[in-house]
């Protein structure tokens, strides 16, 4: 099925789209009746009654917690989503490091395991290292395995969402990976994979800032530069899944700095990790005098950006041109990005924010200088809510969102939604939402 056909109103769908709505307002609340459910959600209650049946009995995903109270009658079953006893694991499988959580749904890491990637070795011995950190995890956690609902997976990189495959990674030189089926046949459990920094906004929307906006922007400012949106509570895929790519974006089109993509002024070759310790290396090789020229001992490749930030710390006036320059110029393009969609927010993570103030004052002084202002008044700029766990906390939520098919197109309003007369559908409300 492609994503981005205009998908048939269907009953199934309605049926999908209605337990994505009561499990919501269930894991909205601390706990919940089901005529509050009816009332809150707009679905009748014997459906609500029929969902959360099946969310017991099938799913395990909700508890009977005791009594509401009740004036007259009797009181109704408080329910609580059932985050306990229900596990996922995440993966962020990033350039340097792979790092894997085991958690239950409520987010509370069981077992963990950070270990190098060692990216210059084959892609398939890559994979295989990634596999043993799942086993490890599930070795370690010693839970129940028949409630390990699968392994998501956070990479960098385009991905063909239609094909699910990783398409390309410029910073790992891989092509076409079929990681979900390379893991699958490895790790015996469901993988999911996306983009990082789409996994980062999804971990935001499930257990961090989402509880409070629907519509914002994560940027990942790490080795690569990367964006992920989050537009009415829901991910953005863009036509087949490759959206995102700021990284690409012109952002100095006199540059001499070369990106991985091959262009030139790209934001990423200017402003990321690699792109701070290459503009770096240029003001070196022009005969800029810095402390980074001992510190490297002669070796400039060995420069790094948190060499650079470390620097510009200690005062160096080269490395903090360099470091203020690329924080400068990932806020005029976040400025852009703020004038194109009108975010309440925008989640700055990845390696560069452990430079604090430093990365973020150029970035908010670029956005109120840069974006309307209309528009840079209603916008928070947040450091990630989990820090540089932020890529395996959103692969955790990519296995919730895929449970509960939190990405499936929602039908346009101007289709027909009309449905048979007698199918319980046709009875529910078609408006559905699956706001969080
Ligand atoms: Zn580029």
């Amino acid at each position: 099925m492609k994503r981005n056909l205009p998908q048939p109103v269907d009953s199934a769908f309605i049926k999908k789209a209605n337990k994505v709505t009561v499990l919501q307002a269930i894991r909205e609340s601390d706990s919940i009746s089901r005529p509050t459910i009816a009332h809150k959600t707009g679905l009748s209650l014997p459906t609500v009654t029929r969902i959360v049946k099946s969310l017991i009995n099938e799913d395990g995903l909700v508890v009977n917690t005791g009594v509401e109270n009740a004036r007259r009658g009797r009181p109704p079953d408080r329910l609580k989503f059932n985050g306990e006893n229900n596990y996922v694991i995440g993966v962020d499988l990033g350039y340097t490091h792979i790092y894997g959580v085991l958690s239950n749904l409520n987010a509370k890491i069981i077992s963990e395991l950070r270990i190098p990637t060692q990216i210059r070795s084959d892609k398939m011995v890559v994979l295989k290292r990634v596999a043993e950190v799942v086993k490890y995890l599930i070795r370690q956690a010693d839970v129940n395995r028949s409630r390990i609902f699968g392994v998501g997976v956070a990479v960098g990189g385009l991905i063909d969402k239609e094909r699910n495959i990783l398409k390309r990674n410029d910073d790992f030189n891989w092509d076409d990976v079929e990681i979900s089926r390379i893991l699958e046949s490895w790790a015996d459990l469901p993988v999911h994979f996306d983009n990082v920094t789409r996994v980062m906004a999804l971990g935001e929307l499930w257990y961090g800032i989402g509880r409070q906006y629907k519509n914002f922007i994560c940027v990942n400012a790490g080795h690569g530069i990367g964006a992920g949106f989050i537009i009415d509570g829901r991910p953005f895929y863009g036509s087949i899944g490759m959206a995102g790519q700021i990284g690409c974006m012109m952002a100095d089109p006199r540059s001499t700095l070369r990106c991985a993509c091959g262009n030139y002024g790209c934001l990423a070759a200017i402003a990321s990790g690699y792109g701070i310790a290459q503009a770096a290396r240029q003001r070196l090789d022009a005969g800029d005098e810095s402390s980074l020229r001992a510190q490297c001992e002669g070796d400039m490749g060995g420069i790094t950006a948190e060499m650079v930030a470390h620097a510009a710390n200690e005062g160096d006036q080269v490395a903090r041109d360099v470091f203020f320059q690329a924080a400068l110029n990932i806020g005029v393009s976040i400025a852009s990005l703020i004038d194109i969609f009108g975010p309440q927010a925008v989640v700055i993570g990845g390696g560069l924010t452990l430079a604090g103030e430093m990365l973020f004052q150029p970035i908010r002084d670029a956005v109120n200088q840069r974006s309307l202002k209309q528009m840079a008044a209603n916008v928070q700029i947040l450091p990630a809510t989990f820090g540089m766990k932020s890529a395996v906390m959103g692969a955790l939520a990519l296995i919730l969102n895929d449970l509960l098919h939190l990405d499936i197109p929602i039908p346009g309003k101007r289709q027909s939604q009309e449905f048979p007369a007698d199918t319980e559908a046709a009875k529910e409300p078609a408006d559905i939402s699956l706001a969080m």
